[in-house]
C-alpha cells in the first residue's frame, strides 16, 4: 500500500520525549532557561511571556500607550501585508491602525509613503519581516526614533536571522516572538516581549502581576494539542487534520476577541531544545530555499522577493510571487500536497469586518493587494525531501517561460 502524503506549509518535529518532560518538568526552573536562551539570542535583557504573540503585541502596545504622555499619539503604524493578529492587537490595546503601504519587491513599507505619514499622530511603528525576510529595520528604528514614535520589532517569522549583524527582535524598543503552530520555534501557543528598554520593563512587570496564570485544565489541553501536533505534522498523517474543516487549517480568520494569559512554563520544555538547535534548524531552511531561488527575479510570471545586502534571513517559508493569477492558482492547487500555500489571502484593509475599524494612509494600498493576490509560499522544514524540492522546482520553471502580466498591473 502507498502512503497517502501531504505535506504541511511549515512546521517544527516535536519529540515526544520533549512533550513528555512538560508534563515532569519544574516549570519555574525551565522557564528560567528559557528567557536566558531569549536574551543570548536577542541581546534583550527582559523577556515577559505570554500565551501567544498577539497578547503579547497587545500588552506591550498597552504599556507603550502608558508611558507616552503626547496624547496626540494614537496609532500604530503597520505594513497592507502582515499577519490578521496585527492590527488585532492595536485595536484590543484600544489604538488606532494605520495601514502604511509596502513595496512589492521586499514586502517592507515603501518607503516614499511612509516618509509622507504625519508622525506627530504615531505612538509606534510595527516591522513585519514576514517569511523570515528582515525588514530595512535599520532605517525603520531611526525613522521612529527621530520622530519621537516608539517601534516594535515583530520577529515572530524571523528568530534567528540579522540585520547589519544584529539580531532582528532586538531593533527598535521591543521585540516579539511567537512560538505558535506555523513559527521558527513552537509550542503550539505561545508569544514573548523582549525589551532592553527600562522604562517599558517597568511598565510591563506592573502590569504583567495582573496577567491571569493559565488554568490546569488549560495546561492539560495545551500538552494535548503538543502531542496532536507532534503526531499529524508527519506528512504520512498530515491529510488527517487537513481534511477536518472544523480545524480551520491554513485558513487565515481575523479575530480581535483573543484572551491574555500567561504562557505556561512548562511548555518551555519543548521551546529550549528547539532554541538550543535554532542555527541548524534554520540553516537546513535556507539550504531548501536556495534550492527554489533559481533564474533572475524577473523573467516570466515569477518573482523572487528581494533581500537587502545587509540582511542573513531564515526563509521560514519561501515567498514568491506569480503574476498571472490564473497560472497561480494553478500552482496553488496543484502544489498544495507539497506544502505551497498563498499565505494571507487579503492585504490589510480588505479584511472582512475590518472597514471602519482602521485608517489607511494616502487611501490605496495597491502594492498590499497586489501581493495579497500573488504570494504563494513554498516549504522549507524539516519533512521536505529532495524530491519534492524536484518537483516543486518543475512547476516553477514552468511558470518561469510564461511570459507575466507586469504590462498590465503597473505597479509590479
Ligand atoms: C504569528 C504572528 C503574530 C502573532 O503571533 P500569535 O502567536 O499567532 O498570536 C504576529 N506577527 C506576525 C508577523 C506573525 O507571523
Amino acid at each position: 500500500m502507498r502512503l497517502k502524503r501531504e505535506l504541511p506549509p511549515s512546521g517544527n518535529r516535536l519529540p515526544i520525549r520533549d512533550i513528555l518532560s512538560c508534563l515532569g518538568s519544574s516549570a519555574p526552573a525551565s522557564q528560567e532557561v528559557l528567557r536566558n536562551s531569549l536574551t543570548l539570542l536577542t541581546g534583550h535583557d527582559n523577556a515577559f511571556l505570554y500565551s501567544t504573540g498577539r497578547a503579547a503585541m497587545t500588552a506591550l502596545l498597552t504599556s507603550m500607550s502608558a508611558i507616552n504622555t503626547d496624547s496626540s499619539r494614537q496609532f500604530v503604524v503597520i505594513p497592507s501585508y502582515t499577519c490578521y493578529s496585527v492590527p488585532a492587537s492595536v485595536l484590543k490595546a484600544g489604538l488606532r491602525v494605520l495601514v502604511c503601504d509596502i513595496d512589492p519587491h521586499t514586502l517592507d513599507y515603501d518607503r516614499t509613503q511612509l516618509e509622507s505619514l504625519d508622525w506627530s499622530t504615531v505612538l509606534t511603528i510595527v516591522s513585519s519581516n514576514l517569511y523570515g525576510i528582515p525588514n530595512d529595520l535599520a532605517y525603520l528604528e531611526h525613522l521612529a526614533h527621530s520622530n519621537g514614535a516608539f517601534m516594535i520589532d515583530d520577529a515572530a517569522q524571523c528568530l534567528g536571522a540579522t540585520a547589519f549583524g544584529r539580531a532582528v527582535g532586538s531593533f527598535g524598543d521591543a521585540g516579539i516572538l511567537s512560538f505558535d503552530k506555523g513559527k521558527v520555534v513552537t509550542s503550539v501557543n505561545g508569544g514573548v516581549i523582549i525589551t532592553s528598554s527600562s522604562s517599558l520593563a517597568d511598565r510591563l512587570t506592573m502590569e504583567y502581576s495582573s496577567v491571569p496564570s493559565p488554568s490546569r485544565v488549560t495546561l492539560l489541553a495545551e500538552i494535548a494539542k503538543l502531542f496532536v501536533y507532534a503526531i499529524f505534522l508527519n506528512p504520512t498523517l498530515y491529510w488527517i487534520p487537513e481534511s477536518l474543516p472544523f480545524l480551520r487549517l491554513g485558513q487565515t480568520i481575523y479575530d480581535d476577541e483573543f484572551p491574555t494569559e500567561r504562557y505556561i512554563d512548562r511548555l518551555a520544555a519543548v521551546v529550549v531544545p528547539q532554541l538550543d538547535r535554532l542555527e541548524h534548524l534554520n540553516n537546513d531552511r535556507n539550504s531548501i530555499a536556495s534550492r527554489y531561488s533559481f533564474g533572475t527575479s524577473e523573467m516570466g510570471t515569477l518573482r523572487n522577493i528581494g533581500v537587502s545586502e545587509s540582511a542573513e534571513p531564515i526563509y521560514l517559508r519561501y515567498p514568491v510571487r506569480i503574476t498571472n493569477s490564473r497560472l497561480r492558482l494553478n500552482f496553488l492547487k496543484s502544489y498544495r500536497k507539497l506544502g505551497c500555500r498563498a499565505s494571507y489571502p487579503t492585504c490589510i484593509v480588505d479584511i472582512p469586518g475590518i472597514e471602519g475599524k482602521i485608517a489607511v494612509h494616502n487611501d490605496t494600498c495597491q502594492a498590499g493587494r497586489a501581493v495579497a493576490g500573488q504570494l504563494v509560499t513554498l516549504p522549507t522544514h524539516q519533512f521536505v525531501t529532495d524530491r519534492d524540492i524536484r518537483e516543486i522546482c518543475a512547476g516553477l520553471s514552468q511558470l518561469q517561460g510564461i511570459p507575466g502580466q507586469s504590462h498590465q498591473t503597473s505597479v509590479v
